[in-house]
């Protein structure tokens, strides 16, 4: 299977992704800034074809499920394989299936994960995967979103760039992270640009007074109220005003 090649001398944050559709890769991660770090070794990609462990002349990978029921499940035995070949290829990493039933990916655990080697991704189809294959290789369940989606491979790519533009070097200006949606619990402050003002709608003036101090608290204000109007849930909604 294909492994998307780097040029760097160091070791780039790696993706390893199980798919019965490589074909769908790099797709959206092959463009625009993540895309450009990709070609220049900030990251590798390595794709496993999950048919390739299939059973029989068919190559089977599937199976109907055990109870009866809609639909067909991944065999259990075909995704160890794979697994056990990926690992071999692609070193030891964390290892996560895409699934609904997974707690939700935060952006601390992405920035958790892209300062780690990398990911191992387990991308399912059908109604899902052999329970057996979760405990049997460790494989920790994350979501993307409480809504199904037709396979993991999408979500595998959320994820993955969701962690790449975090590698130091991705993004050109790495200040802006700091300020991104969801760093200190919270979520980000309002942008205007040129023109000054647009269809009778101005542009704040605190932000082209030139004081520093004042512009950084009336957004400092402004994401703690849209933090509270939207997202209660968030810790930054609970921040003193
Ligand atoms: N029967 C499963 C259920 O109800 O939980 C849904 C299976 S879905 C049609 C096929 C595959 O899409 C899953 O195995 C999973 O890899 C992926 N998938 C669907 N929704 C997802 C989500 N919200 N987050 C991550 N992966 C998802």
């Amino acid at each position: 299977m294909p492994h998307i090649p780097t040029g760097t001398g160091r070791t780039p944050w790696r993706a390893s992704v199980l798919t019965l559709f490589p074909e769908m890769f790099p797709g959206p991660l092959g463009v625009s800034l993540v895309g450009q770090a990709l070609a220049a070794g900030l990251w590798s990609l390595d794709l496993h074809q999950i048919r390739d462990f299939g059973i029989g002349r068919h190559r089977a990978v599937d199976d109907t499920p055990a109870g009866g029921g809609a639909g067909m499940v991944l065999r259990a035995d075909v995704l160890a394989a794979a697994i056990d070949h990926a690992r071999e290829a692609s070193g030891d990493l964390p290892l996560f299936y895409l699934s609904p039933r997974g707690a939700p990916l935060t952006q601390a655990q992405a920035r958790t994960l892209s300062a780690g080697p990398g990911v191992m991704l387990l991308a399912g189809r059908f109604e899902g995967i052999d329970e057996r294959i979760i405990a049997g290789r460790g494989i920790t369940e994350i979501s993307i979103g409480d809504y199904v989606l037709s396979g993991g491979e999408l979500a595998a790519m959320v994820m993955i760039d969701a962690c790449v533009r975090l590698i130091p070097g991705v993004l050109g200006a790495e200040e802006s992270l700091m300020h991104e949606s969801f760093e200190d619990g919270l979520l980000e402050y309002p942008h205007y640009t040129k023109p000054r003002e647009w269809e009778g709608r101005a542009t704040p003036d605190v932000l082209l007074s030139g004081d520093h101090k004042k512009i950084a608290e009336w957004r400092s204000e402004e994401a703690r109220r849209i933090t509270r109007e939207r997202r209660p849930d968030l810790p930054g909604s609970r921040a003193k005003r």
